[in-house]
């Protein structure tokens, strides 16, 4: 038996993903560019997807372009608003706790000549929109701040920073990944202020290699990759149907339990938590507010060696970020948990279909690795 406590990384796909993407694969197999039956058979299957992504968000279907994954859309959005709105700013402030996926792109921009700032956590491990307002000026074209931490779960005010920095600057753009916050809480593009918001499909149960940006309208993005012009011009290239139509089949499948399945993992959450908390060895570094879905500990113990023990016995989850592959990233670093704390660090990431049984199993078999690696 094992228990897959690390969904943060990826989820396992849902039923109905998998059917839609199959029977796209056997039966819906034209190009959505074709003129011919076949071609509109697909086109409508995709904006079937788009369709049902773009009420999710509250927006409309001409706002969502299908990408290969949050990875693709972080680089699209922050290059793109980077090439049509650097002429004559030259600054992007950011969060200071990205995912790669953003901050080696803003890195990279950086290289490339644009001014980059990064805003910090204060002291308590939280961030205050005036921070953000005072590291925006007159030459800043852009900000960027994801909306739950992959590491931690933190949930960051991206709402308060939006609306701030747009009162005293209405013409930055701004743009959130909302990777781990989608289908887990309410993302509403209105709601949040965003002219932009990334999102994956297989971190919703979806098919690995698909994922959106949501753009709105009158926001003007330079395409990365160019072609044939699919997707109004933002994303040149076929259109990979069966995994747009899994994306789609997921997102119909969770947008209508977001409150009961948080509220379920919160009790999880919670279960975990009283399991733990009463153990002198183990820190607890996921805020009581943050996302129930994530939950980061430290053991004491490299989290690598940790990990492979819990593996040996078939208990799979993370170290830090599972992108970086056991690299530490500095983000939790940036929320105050530094030297041995981030070492041996922990993310144990869940769902709703998680049992309270495999987090008994868990816990169990850390305590035993705890006693047993202490020689
Ligand atoms: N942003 C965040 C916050 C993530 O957690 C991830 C996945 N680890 C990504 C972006 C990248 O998503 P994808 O795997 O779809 O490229």
């Amino acid at each position: 038996m094992s228990v897959y406590l690390d969904n943060a990384s990826t989820t396992k796909p849902c039923k109905e993903a998998v059917q839609s993407a199959v029977s796209a694969m056997t039966e819906n197999y034209g190009n959505p560019s074709s003129l011919h039956r076949a071609g509109l058979s697909a086109q409508l299957a995709v904006d079937g997807a788009r369709k049902i992504i773009a009420d999710s968000l509250g927006t409309e279907s001409q706002n969502i372009y299908f990408t290969s994954g949050a990875t693709e859309s972080n680089n699209l959005a922050l290059r793109g608003i980077a090439s049509a709105y650097s002429k004559k700013r030259k600054k992007i402030v950011a969060s200071s706790v990205e995912h790669a996926s953003v901050d080696e792109t803003l890195s990279d921009l950086g290289r490339k000549g644009f001014e980059i700032v990064r805003v910090s956590p204060r002291q308590d491990g939280l961030f205050y929109a005036e921070d953000f307002v005072k590291a925006c000026d007159g030459d800043t074209f852009m900000i960027t701040m994801m909306y739950v931490n992959n590491e931690t779960g933190y949930i960051l005010p991206v709402r308060e920073v939006f609306t701030a920095v747009k009162k005293r600057f209405p013409e930055i753009v701004t743009h959130t990944d909302c990777v781990q916050a989608y289908m887990k809480i309410p993302v509403r593009a209105y709601n949040l202020n965003a002219d932009l918001i990334s999102l994956s499909g297989h971190k919703v149960h979806a098919v690995k290699g698909t994922g959106a940006l949501y753009i709105k309208k009158g926001i003007r993005v330079i395409p990365t990759v160019t072609g044939g012009k699919q997707e109004r011009g933002i994303r040149s290239g076929t259109e990979s149907v069966p995994l747009i139509c899994s994306f789609g089949s997921a997102v119909e499948v969770l947008a209508p339990s977001i409150k009961q399945r948080y509220e379920k993992v919160q009790g999880l959450k919670n279960y975990l938590l009283g399991k733990i908390s009463a153990n002198q060895d183990i820190y607890i570094n996921s805020s009581e507010s943050g996302s129930p879905y994530i939950v980061n500990i430290s053991v004491g113990k490299r989290s690598e060696i940790m990990l492979h023990y819990l593996e040996s016995k078939g208990i799979y989850v993370s170290s830090g970020s599972a992108c970086s592959k056991g690299e530490q990233s500095g983000v939790l670093g940036e929320f105050g948990f530094k030297g041995r704390r981030a070492d041996s660090a922990l993310r144990i990431s869940m769902t709703a279909e998680t049992t309270e049984n495999e987090l008994d199993l868990f816990v169990d078999t850390l305590l035993e690795g705890m006693e047993s690696l202490r020689g």
